[in-house]
């Protein structure tokens, strides 16, 4: 067989980027099907997206990820989006297509909603997402694109609520509803799920409790945290002290990384060796 000493090349524009362990994941994956393809972790700062983004396609590469801050900005230096990119209004996956075209993808919440399809159905689902930031919106939407019958949403910034609420009611099936959080949250009746998307209880706060009274939490509610960092959270704790079902966080950043990498590649990746290798990571 002839040497191939081109590798195909994808990677992440980020700021900060070092704390990001997507690459040891997608690497482990290339490394464990024998891909010769390399994903290059990269710190750009922000007036220099448009240059990173230009360059990625001089290169040839396959494709990106963006991380914060840059995940809406990029929006405007791409040529089209998929539908549900398009609802979010934010991108973290971008695919160089054989034209040098570029598409962009949000598979942060298509990754939350394939680890929540691995456990429980969402659709006619009755389903309350604390926090209304970026992530809350990818998974918000795709809840709501996939069929919940009702979306919550509970944030502490009114305005930021409102408008997940609103964006949910207007370009989605689903019915949805503000729930105003000053204080200690009282939960709704009859949650099928429950999702943490706030940033609370991030490394290195790690023990830090959401302000929600779980004394109503059943054992019917499934209860997932985005939390990645680290993955066994307070509330995820407390909920298993409740009897519920739990997800972490690591399921939806492994399946954002699977999605990433069929896009790129064609490849269905083993999420098993790459949950390994970002737990390894982590650890
Ligand atoms: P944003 O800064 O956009 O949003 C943060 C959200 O957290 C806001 O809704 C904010 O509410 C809320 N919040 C912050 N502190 C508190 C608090 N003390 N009590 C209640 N609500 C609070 O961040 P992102 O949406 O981008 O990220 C959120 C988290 O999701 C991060 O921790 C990140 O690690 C995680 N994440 C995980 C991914 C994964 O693959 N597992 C992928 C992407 C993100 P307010 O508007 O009122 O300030």
């Amino acid at each position: 067989m002839a040497a191939d000493f081109l590798s195909l090349l994808t990677g992440s524009f980020a700021r900060p980027a070092a704390e990001n362990p997507t690459v040891a994941m997608v690497e482990a994956a290339y490394r464990h099907h024998r891909l010769n393809a390399r994903y290059v972790n990269c710190e750009v700062a922000p007036e220099h997206l448009a240059d990173a983004v230009r360059g990625a396609r001089a290169m040839g590469w396959r494709g990106f990820n963006c991380s914060l801050p840059h995940k809406v900005a990029v929006v405007a230096l791409l040529d089209r989006l998929a539908p549900s990119a398009q609802v979010i209004g934010a991108v973290n996956c971008v695919v160089v297509e054989d034209d040098g075209t570029l598409t962009g993808h949000n598979t942060d919440g298509q990754g939350f909603l394939v680890a929540l399809r691995a456990v429980t159905g969402v659709a006619g689902a009755r389903v309350l997402v604390l926090g209304a930031g970026g992530a809350a919106r990818a998974c918000a939407v795709e809840l709501a694109l996939a069929g919940a019958a009702e979306v919550l949403v509970a944030n502490r910034d009114a305005g930021r609520g409102a408008a997940l609420t609103e964006l949910l009611a207007d370009r989605t099936p689903a019915q949805a509803r503000y729930l105003p959080w000053a204080g200690e949250l009282a939960l709704p009746d009859g949650v099928d799920v429950l999702v943490n998307a706030t940033s609370v209880g991030l490394h290195p706060d790690g023990d830090a409790r959401l302000a929600v009274d779980l004394a109503g939490l059943r054992p019917t509610t499934l209860v997932a945290d985005i939390i990645p960092n680290p993955p066994h959270t307070r509330l995820l704790r407390d909920a298993d002290a409740a009897g519920c079902r739990t997800i972490d966080g690591l399921g939806m950043l492994v399946n954002q990384g699977v999605l990433g990498i069929r896009l790129w590649t064609g490849l269905d990746p083993d999420a098993e060796v790459m949950r390994a290798a970002l737990e390894q990571a982590l650890a």
